[in-house]
């Protein structure tokens, strides 16, 4: 019985510190899995900001501070706060120059 505890339990220092860094990694990679990316429910629907795909007034996406943009000035890009595809000459509620 003595000699299966001393086989399986950590019984140096070093081999302890490699069984500690090993789930200090697990949980490091458990916790990075859990962070949700852009592309999880973080982005606010184009429905609850009234987003359109026209300008509103002088206002479009592509002068946004929030928006990305495509390919090229007519393609469509995405937004920092909306999801989805969005026109370059879109418009939303959280539009900020
Ligand atoms: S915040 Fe609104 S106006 Fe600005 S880029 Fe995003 S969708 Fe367009």
């Amino acid at each position: 019985m003595s000699r299966l505890k001393s086989s399986t339990a950590p019984s140096d220092p070093q081999r302890r510190s490699v069984l500690r860094q090993g789930g200090l990694l697990l949980v490091a990679v458990g916790t990075a899995a859990m962070v949700p990316t852009q592309a999880d429910a973080a982005l606010l629907s184009k429905a609850s900001v009234q987003y359109q795909d026209r300008p509103h007034g002088g206002q479009h996406c592509s002068d946004c501070a929030y928006f990305i943009p495509g390919t090229d000035a007519k393609a469509n890009g995405s937004c920092r706060l909306v999801a989805g595809s969005i026109d370059p000459n879109g418009w939303c509620e959280r539009f900020a120059s």
